[in-house]
């Protein structure tokens, strides 16, 4: 085993087992692992069984094989990076009756298990929570029938339940975001984005249909993040006259010059008289009455499968771990709980509460009560809705301004481009327009600025139009371009452009480089009354290292490309097996896309800026990489791999590090070193940034507008004038810059005092069994 030991003195302190059930979702498996793995790190030991409630209700299969397996360490090697579930899933008829509630009870208490971990959906969650409450009566019912003693049940009194929830139509009330969802949305991006080339090549419509019979999640989200022009939900059905409503929409954007028509419906799509919309009906309406070249797709059960994205690696991971926490923390009395995802935050909620407000949005459903399934649907999902709209261009005939509220509203990237620039550009463009702004493109940055006048006559200063911005909703890098270059290069000459085209707030997207121009501009407002204007920056950056946000755009398109990159590099290791992959990731002076990388990948060690490296550190890790080629006896055919931020160390870089291990390593093992430096950016965003990206974008503008009528002093005077959007914990906020400045940002180290994810790096540690805590050298 070359996990980490436990202490043997003792007997376990509880055994834990984990189970999948109900639809498999990609991530479910991170989520065995990391059960498995934290349960053993706590001194516990971890079961798995197999085949969802059918692997409890029958204990072994018919060739007579366990079906409730004591795991090891690496008995959940290689899980991370695989789709669906390895432990298997069911449907179990016997489960929902009490007679295999009982069988599954006895089963239970032979193997000594006494806390159940189940990952999936609201039904496996329904089922789980009616065993906790049956436990005790179900216990006395087999004393009373002799299959077993009281001695047998009496360590056994209390069941644990801690739900997660893996499902990839992300229908759970009270968490953001269920195991495999993003992985599905990845999926089903992909697919409308082919459609989309083919459909602009032939200036077709396409209909596509996706997942989801009570939940629109999937179906809202694609929609924003493939900019749709239409899609149809089952909590928002559209209004009767939808044909009516959604060909006005179509019309005006082809009026207006787009060559695609793309619409998305949810399969359990329905009008407000619950009549289903087919797919096919949308089809036959935009050919036979608005003339359009239009298809039908149907995805089907593309969308569940494949290999999880990022995301729900580190999900499944962080809740898979936070689930065995739970286990150690409740107390008979405690209600079972589900462990939720609120913006960046896991959470513990009360899994009946979640259990049963998700079934009301089926109930309300049913009775037509839109307004209510709306409602119980996380506040995300009708922000995004709201955003959807806007974007559109759906009810959205009277949201415009009065005139002396309205903006020109300068947009400028700054700094390396990250995915979701564009989308979020597009986002805010579509929002100003809707609101009667003029959305102004600050074209190459603030370079771009200083040139404009020798530039001339094309300059670096265009309004920008809706056709413009609409085609960018996919699109990697900056189309209005971008620049490192910095407002103090020539400030006045900045100041000038403003006042010459009338700037009135400023729209910022960029990494530290867009910060601290931001920070240029609002603490030269005392000598520039140009810059006496509402101002806000959007952090995007691959290396999330922008104080006031715990989350940049692009850093999860970011993240994407790395795993995949690791994934590859693994891969090749199959057939030569003993070898250690060094590869160096980007990040600047901030560990973030190391160790979350790490963490999904599941990579032997992470070094970071923040840790540093030393000589023994390096010597335990090759330590520890020689008891785990010796115990692999050709058992796992795959390579390992040690991340190192680019700044980890001066001295130790990565061909540096290649080179002692293959010197101590004598032959036993091999090592090569990767830099896969601009990959690291990605290509087509993910959808995660693109529908973050439009999001803060919409909510930018509002904020800006706000000062709209406002009085230069007044914003001079007012520290909201000058903010950083971001996620903190569970919230959505603009944090004022001053404040942000002053109290969050190490500007030595470009990065945030406090970065969020640090305590992560021992959970790296800790699930790659490395052998010892970072408090220890
Ligand atoms: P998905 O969202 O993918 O459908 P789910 O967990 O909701 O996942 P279900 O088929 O509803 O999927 O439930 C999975 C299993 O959980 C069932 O086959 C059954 O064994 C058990 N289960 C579901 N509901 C109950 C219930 N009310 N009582 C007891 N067991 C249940």
């Amino acid at each position: 085993m070359s996990g980490p030991q436990t202490t043997t003195h003792s007997p376990p302190r509880r055994r834990i087992a984990v189970m999948t059930s109900g639809g498999d979702a990609p991530g479910m498996n991170g989520a065995v692992r990391a059960v498995v793995r934290t349960a053993i790190a706590n001194d516990c030991e971890a079961y798995a069984i197999y085949e969802g409630y059918d692997g409890l209700v029958k204990g072994v299969d018919k060739k007579g094989n366990e079906m409730i397996k004591k795991m090891e360490f690496d008995d959940v090697r290689g899980f991370l990076g695989v789709g669906g579930t390895k432990i298997g899933t069911a449907r179990c008829k016997e489960f929902r009756e009490r007679a295999g509630r009982l069988r599954a009870a006895k089963n239970m208490i032979q193997k000594g298990i006494d806390a159940l971990i189940i990952c999936g959906g609201d039904g496996s969650l329904t089922g789980a929570d009616l065993f906790r409450e049956e436990w005790p009566g179900l216990l006395e019912e087999l004393v009373k029938t002799g299959e077993l003693s009281g001695n047998d049940i009496q360590p056994h009194k209390h069941l644990n339940i801690v739900g997660l929830v893996g499902s990839i139509d992300n229908d759970l009330s009270m968490t953001d975001a269920t195991i495999g969802c993003y992985s599905s949305l990845e999926r089903i991006c992909r697919n409308v984005d082919d459609v989309y080339d083919t459909a602009a090549s032939h200036q077709r419509a396409f209909v596509v249909e996706v997942m989801g019979r009570h939940c629109g999640w999937l179906a809202l989200m694609a929609g924003l993040a493939t900019g749709a022009d239409y899609v149809f939900l089952p909590e928002n059905p559209p209004p009767e006259d939808w044909q009516d409503k959604m060909g006005k929409i179509v019309e005006t954007h082809r009026a207006r010059g787009k060559r695609t028509t793309i619409v998305i419906v949810a399969e359990g799509a329905h009008d407000r008289n619950l009549q289903k919309i087919p797919a096919q009906e949308v089809t036959k309406f935009l050919a036979e009455s608005l003339g359009l070249d239009a298809r039908t797709t149907v995805l089907g059960h593309t969308q569940r499968g494949g290999v999880p994205c990022f995301y729900d690696r580190f999900l499944g991971t962080l809740q898979g771990a936070e689930a065995v926490k739970a286990v150690l923390d409740t107390t008979p009395e405690t209600p079972s709980p589900v462990i939720c995802m609120i913006e960046n935050k896991i959470v513990r909620r009360p899994l009946l509460e979640a259990v049963k407000q998700t079934k009301e949005v089926a109930k309300a459903i049913e009775s037509k009560d839109f307004g209510r399934a709306m409602s119980l649907r996380d506040a995300e999902f009708e922000e995004y809705m709201k955003v959807f709209n806007i974007i559109a261009g759906t009810g959205t005939e009277n949201i415009k301004l009065p005139e002396e509220k309205r903006l020109r509203i300068g947009i400028i990237h700054v700094g390396a481009p990250a995915g979701g620039f564009n989308a979020a550009t597009r986002a805010a463009v579509a929002y100003c327009l809707a609101r009667g702004h003029t959305p102004v493109a600050l074209h190459n940055g603030f370079p771009g600025l200083i040139r404009h006048h020798s530039d001339k006559p094309i300059g670096s200063v265009r309004d920008i139009d809706w056709l413009d911005a609409e085609s960018w909703v996919n699109l990697g890098g900056s189309e209005i371009g971008t620049n490192r270059g910095l407002p103090s290069e020539d400030l006045e000459t900045v100041a000038m452009v403003f006042k010459e085209y009338n700037i009135q707030a400023l729209f910022l997207i960029g990494g530290f480089e867009a910060f601290t121009a931001l920070s240029e501009l609002r603490t030269s407002r005392q000598y520039y009354s140009a810059f006496k204007i509402p101002m806000t920056i959007l952090p995007g950056t691959v290396s999330n290292n922008v104080p006031g946000t715990e989350y940049s755009i692009g850093s999860d398109t970011s993240l994407n490309a790395l795993i995949q990159y690791c994934d590859t590099c693994r891969q090749s290791a199959s057939s030569s097996r003993r070898r250690v992959f060094i590869i160096e990731t980007q990040g600047g002076e901030s560990g973030y896309l190391a160790t979350l990388a790490g963490l999904s990948i599941g990579a032997l060690a992470v070094y970071t800026p923040e840790e540093g490296i030393g000589i023994d550190m390096i010597k335990r890790d090759i330590d520890h990489l020689r008891e785990v080629f010796a115990a692999d006896k050709g058992k796992a055919r795959a390579g390992k791999i040690i991340l190192v931020n680019e700044k980890a160390s001066k001295t130790y870089d990565v061909k540096t590090i290649k080179g002692i291990i293959d010197e101590e390593a004598k032959g036993r093992f091999e090592s090569r070193w990767n830099v896969p430096g601009h990959w690291q950016q990605g290509t087509t965003p993910s959808p995660m940034d693109r529908v973050r990206a439009a999001r803060f974008g919409v909510r930018s503008i509002e904020h800006l507008e706000s000062f709209g009528g406002k009085s230069k002093d007044d914003i001079d005077e007012d520290p909201m004038s000058a903010t950083v959007i971001g996620i903190k914990g569970a919230k959505v906020l603009l944090s004022p810059m001053e404040v942000v400045e002053k109290r969050e940002t190490n500007w030595k180290l470009r990065r945030p005092k406090n970065e969020y994810w640090l305590g992560l790096k021992d959970m790296v540690d800790e699930l790659s069994g490395r052998p010892y805590k970072r408090a220890e050298h």
